[in-house]
């Protein structure tokens, strides 16, 4: 038991790249000694903020920082009703910072606190998108010329750019999308990446949740030929019971994640292995105590970890992602969004990208800071989210 009690908590929201990002600082009565964990859900901040400020910290101040596992089990059930991505994300705003000081205080990164290294470097995958196939192209071959030797694939975002649709007058705005010209332009983008650059690179493709069931079946089969190195989010959460026909009938590797927040969503996708990457967003899964344990029990069943690794995780979660990465022995690849300048500025001692491997620093714990002066000079963007009112051709809402 150590004698170092936390003294207060503090959250942070900023938005130095165009996304809303949520800090959670936990400060101790150590002087100087604090930590600082990720509890980004980017389109709700003002309710994850609440949970932090209003009834974790009136809970946790003037307790022990040491026993993490025993902080996490009582946060996640305070409530009595738990999960979910408000609560979580405030669970682990709380959980990595607690980890931050753990690692400060034995004076060790937090990939040795949890075992050591598998690698010395985390290979990443990025996003090429285009106008034209041409321009597609062109994008994957930058990224090759980084040293990125897995590139995720799109044409259009994820609705395949629409075109022509015979949609009802008065239908309601919102992002169009048709699954029959998503469909034909995915395979057509992937032949012709491959047709153009070969087999020598790991291509990825999103399909973010958004075909029908057999759709998504039928794409899976569709992309077999061409070796994907997974297929993404082709189902929604509601519809898993679907994955177990898509093993039935392709080979294609199938990711899925990023939507989760209930340990009921990934055990029996893993364990009767129809999954073959879990890509769960830490921070909606409560932190680095459930991703640590999510990590080791894919292990058992050969499913390897693509954490989610966009914009919109802040960089002390990207920096999260790092060090579970570098630790955890059934590591499969990380998206990788890459920061701006002003990000870099605002949170010193970010993870770096170098020749198509991310590096964590070997500071003490996550080894990331914040400038809080320079956050405050980036307010967050509280307008109405446009991107994901999608619509069916039809005028139906769609999952976006
Ligand atoms: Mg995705």
């Amino acid at each position: 038991m150590s004698t170092v009690k936390i003294r207060d908590i503090r959250v942070i929201n900023t938005n130095p790249a165009g996304a809303n990002l949520t800090v959670v600082k936990v400060e101790t009565t150590e002087p100087g000694l604090y930590g600082l964990g990720c509890a980004t859900f980017t389109y709700r901040y003002k309710a994850v903020t609440s949970v932090v400020l209003d009834y974790l910290k009136p809970l946790l101040v003037g307790r022990d920082v040491a026993n993490i596992e025993d902080l996490w089990n009582m946060m996640n059930a305070n409530a009595y009703w738990r999960n979910g991505s408000i609560a979580n994300n405030a669970v682990s705003g709380v959980d990595m910072a607690l980890w931050d000081i753990k690692g400060k205080m034995a004076n060790m990164p937090l990939y040795d606190l949890l075992g050591g290294k598998s690698r010395e470097g985390v290979a990443v995958y990025r996003h090429a998108d285009g106008r034209t196939y041409d321009e597609v192209v062109e994008n994957v071959q930058k990224f090759m010329e980084q040293g990125v030797r897995h590139i995720r694939v799109q044409f259009g975002g994820y609705g395949g750019k629409a075109s022509g649709l015979n949609t009802p007058p008065n239908s309601p705005e919102g992002v169009y999308y048709c699954p029959d010209q998503y469909m034909e332009n995915t395979v057509k983008i992937i032949d012709y990446v491959r047709s153009k650059l070969g087999y020598g690179i790991e291509l990825l493709h999103d399909s973010h949740e958004r075909m029908s069931p057999i759709n998504a079946v039928r794409l899976a089969k569709d992309l077999e030929k061409y070796h994907l190195f997974f297929l993404e989010d082709i189902l929604s959460p509601e519809q898993e019971e679907w994955f177990r026909m898509v093993r039935q009938q392709c080979t294609t590797p199938i990711a899925i994640g990023e939507l989760f927040n209930n340990p009921r969503e990934w055990d029996t996708l893993i364990s009767q292995r129809l999954i073959d990457f879990i890509r769960v967003h830490i921070s909606d899964i409560g932190g680095i105590t459930p991703a640590r344990k999510l990590a080791i029990f894919a292990e058992q069943f050969g499913v390897r970890t693509a954490w989610h690794g966009p914009g919109d995780v802040s960089p002390v979660g990207h920096a999260a992602n790092i060090h579970l990465d570098l630790n955890a022995h059934n590591f499969g690849i990380q998206e990788w969004s890459g920061f701006t300048e002003q990000s870099m500025e605002v949170f010193p001692g970010s993870p770096e990208l170098r020749n198509g491997y991310v590096y964590a620093n070997d500071k003490p714990g996550l080894g990331i800071d914040i400038d809080e002066k320079l956050a405050a000079k980036y307010p967050c963007d509280d307008s109405v989210t446009r991107w994901t009112q999608t619509r069916l051709p039809d005028g139906t809402y769609n999952n976006p």
